[in-house]
């Protein structure tokens, strides 16, 4: 008798040789969800726990091949966007896009990394939201993240509210960066705010957060379609990682995502 197969995640992310955030991050969210990765690395960066350096995309061309060539094969449920790096890579991510609209998009839009290094410039901005966020079911911006993709200068619910407008169906605005006493995630949906989720607000800084959140919601998806259950329970798995989250290096806690 055939054994029944875990839901298969393509995800489009980075590798981050610290192993906090990127393709790593997404792999053992994923796996701890019961659910496969199928990994694409769209840039190779060099950073550690304190910041990133630099980065090199990969040839857009290849990204594509490789793509094509898993969702030839295997059934794929979701497809988890991280860090994309380039106008190039993005277009070539579009590309694929096109050809399965069906499978559900989860989107993180990387800007930038923690320690502040830029991991977009405005011709990638404007890619992601010509060619990304139409496509999207669930995008997870951080309040930064929302207001440059949306060049809006303070309210982050407008923003939000317009990310809805540019074509993502579910926009997870993460609250890590308002300066509030607790941290608050908004959840919207056709420009309305569906529901907020509260959490402690934690002292230390994190390497890799936002992976671990996007790709637990990929696999949540994945699971169960209801959204705003996805939602609570990716928000509850991220959480627990970062209360178990461990220095090991000089700069950002690394998540503990498999326990
Ligand atoms: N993906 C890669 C490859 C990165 O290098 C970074 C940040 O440095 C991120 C994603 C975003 O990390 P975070 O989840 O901490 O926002």
């Amino acid at each position: 008798m055939k054994s029944l197969t875990p839901p298969v995640i393509l995800c489009f992310s980075g590798l981050d040789p610290s192993g906090g955030a990127g393709i790593q991050a997404d792999i053992e969210a994923i796996s701890q969800h019961s659910c496969h990765a199928a990994p694409i690395i769209t840039a190779n960066t060099v950073q550690n726990t304190l910041n990133v350096i630099r980065f090199e995309t990969v040839d857009e061309k290849l990204l594509r091949e490789q793509a094509m060539t898993i969702l030839n094969d295997m059934t794929v449920s979701a497809i988890k966007i991280g860090m994309i790096g380039s106008a190039q890579i993005a277009e070539a991510i579009y590309s694929v896009l096109l050809e399965k609209q069906d499978i559900p998009v989860i989107f993180d839009p990387v800007l930038a990394a923690g320690g502040g290094t830029s991991l977009a410039h405005d011709q990638l901005i404007d890619a992601i939201n010509t060619l990304i966020i139409p496509h999207t079911h669930l995008l997870t911006p951080n309040t930064t993240e929302a207001l440059q993709l949306t060049d809006i200068n303070d309210s982050t619910s407008d923003a939000a509210k317009k990310l809805n407008i540019m074509g993502a169906d579910y926009v997870l605005l993460t609250g890590t960066h308002s300066h509030t006493p607790t941290v608050i995630h908004d959840l919207y949906h056709q420009s309305k705010k569906l529901k907020s989720f509260e959490y402690k607000r934690l002292n230390n800084e994190y390497h890799g957060s936002g992976c671990t959140l996007a790709s637990s919601l990929a696999a949540q998806i994945t699971i169960q379609s209801d959204v705003i259950k996805s939602c609570q329970n990716a928000l509850d798995y991220t959480f627990n990682s970062l209360l178990n989250a461990q220095p090991l290096g000089n700069g950002q806690l690394i998540p503990r995502r498999i326990i």
